[in-house]
């Protein structure tokens, strides 16, 4: 009763007073996401029409590196036209972060992401209040593909929840508005696993949504405490690949269907599994993508026009297919992401800390990081291994050591290792948190 009044009465009041057209876009979306193949990809070249015309207008740097190429935005007629323009990196948003953001915009009205992306590199991102509220639906859209009906409570396992730093009203507006229940993943323990537990049962959430390793980890405790009463609608992977041996405990503790979604703070949910599970959906109204030939892909943002992000090489590696999902959605699908992957570490007074969250609390806490890899040689010693820029200096040495301090104690010793990249694994995964301990400590946990 209380989720259907959420969802009719509650959420659109909220929207109203945000003036956010969210909701509409929702509809919109959920209206047209069973439209033909070509349909879909008619209406990504008609916002990708308008994208590169405002890009090429008011983003210094595209206007620079296109003409430098010699292409402008009408010379893109189709799609495959895409492939005409430059491609853009991580080196080059760390260069020309200034020079990315569209003049269209005043910079105070944006919203700012500092993320450190899928390979490690911390980015700055501007995104403005429209493009985040497309973002939001069709989100929204893929959160309901999992089973969950919008208006149900959310259980979020996850490093830093948000609403923390927001103070009393952050707290305020969670406990109205977002309703959600978090098990923090930056210090987990069995007790705080069966606080969370008690929660989930107080709350009755219809989705449990977390990385895929901390989703794994939590199901894994709770076949060990024989806790097999949480029945959400769906739960949601995402973040980071889910493997299928994962996969298996994780619906076998819930009852349910494991969600897999793939998408970066950058640009947002990128694709997502649907109901039927036969590949990932992209999200197509929101992001065009592209495959390079060696199987990187590329990302073009449709609906951020403060930071326009064209061609951009997100750092992961996928397959596609064309074989139709059984679903019906003409929304393309890709098959396989070799993303991102991190291993739990294990603190000294016997914590367990999200690789994906500590990476990202360090790499964008760190000043001077251009890329970061954490690595846990023995229950005491870290190992970092940093690719610098000329922002680094004693600060960021100082900076390691709180950091060092206050997530794992005195005795956890620290030592910085410079180096120039740090390399990919072959199949094109970035592991940027690698454990020693903790992979045989989960292994005694799970057993
Ligand atoms: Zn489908």
């Amino acid at each position: 009763m209380l989720d259907v009044l959420h969802r009719h009465v509650v959420q659109p009041l909220v929207a109203f007073k945000r003036r956010s057209r969210h909701l509409a876009d929702l509809r919109f979306l959920e209206r047209t996401q069973y439209d033909s193949p070509g349909e879909v990809r008619a209406r990504q070249l008609a916002m990708l029409r308008v994208a590169l015309e405002h890009a090429y207008d008011t983003v210094p740097y595209y206007r620079a590196a296109w003409d430098a190429a010699g292409v402008r935005p009408e010379d893109v007629a189709t799609l495959d036209d895409l492939a005409r323009l430059p491609v853009l990196t991580k080196a080059d948003i760390r260069g020309h972060n200034d020079a990315l953001v569209s003049t269209a915009f005043d910079r105070a009205t944006l919203r700012v992401k500092t993320t450190s992306g899928s390979t490690g590199v911390p980015l700055k991102i501007y995104l403005d209040e429209r493009g985040a509220q497309w973002k939001t639906a069709a989100t929204l859209r893929a959160d309901e593909w999992s089973g969950w009906r919008r208006g149900e409570r959310v259980a979020k396992v996850w490093g830093n929840p948000e609403y923390k730093h927001h103070g009393l009203r952050g707290r305020v507006v969670n406990a109205v508005v977002d309703r959600a229940i978090y098990l923090d993943t930056i210090q987990l323990n069995d007790d705080r696993i069966r606080e969370f537990v008690a929660a989930l049962r107080r709350h009755r959430p219809g989705l449990i949504f977390g990385h895929a390793h901390s989703l794994y980890l939590v199901a894994c405790r709770l076949k060990a405490m024989k806790v097999d009463d949480l029945r959400p609608h769906g739960v949601i992977s995402t973040a980071m690949p889910l493997h299928s041996w994962q996969r298996t405990v994780i619906e076998h503790v819930f009852g349910t269907p494991a969600t897999n979604r793939y998408g970066c703070e950058e640009v947002s949910l990128i694709a997502c599994e649907c109901e039927r599970h036969a590949g990932l959906h992209v999200a197509a109204e929101s992001v065009l993508t592209e495959v390079e030939p060696d199987g990187r892909l590329l990302v073009t943002d449709l609906s951020n026009f403060a930071m326009p992000l064209i061609r951009y090489r997100i750092g992961d590696v996928v397959t596609t297919t064309a074989a139709p999902c059984p679903c019906g959605r003409g929304l393309p699908l890709l098959a396989t992401v070799e993303g991102r992957d991190a291993d739990y570490v294990l603190t000294p007074a016997g914590n367990l800390i999200s690789g994906i969250s500590l990476t990202e609390n360090f790499a964008t806490q760190i000043p001077g990081t251009a890329q970061l890899q954490i690595v846990q040689e023995t229950r005491t010693r870290l190992l970092l291994r940093l690719v610098k820029d000329d922002q680094f200096t004693e600060a960021s040495r100082r900076k390691i050591a709180a950091l060092v301090l206050e997530l794992f104690g005195p005795t956890m010793t620290v030592e910085t290792e410079f180096v120039d990249a740090i390399a990919q694994e072959a199949s094109g995964k970035y592991r940027f948190c690698v454990s020693h301990v903790a992979t045989d400590h989960l292994r005694g946990l799970s057993a």
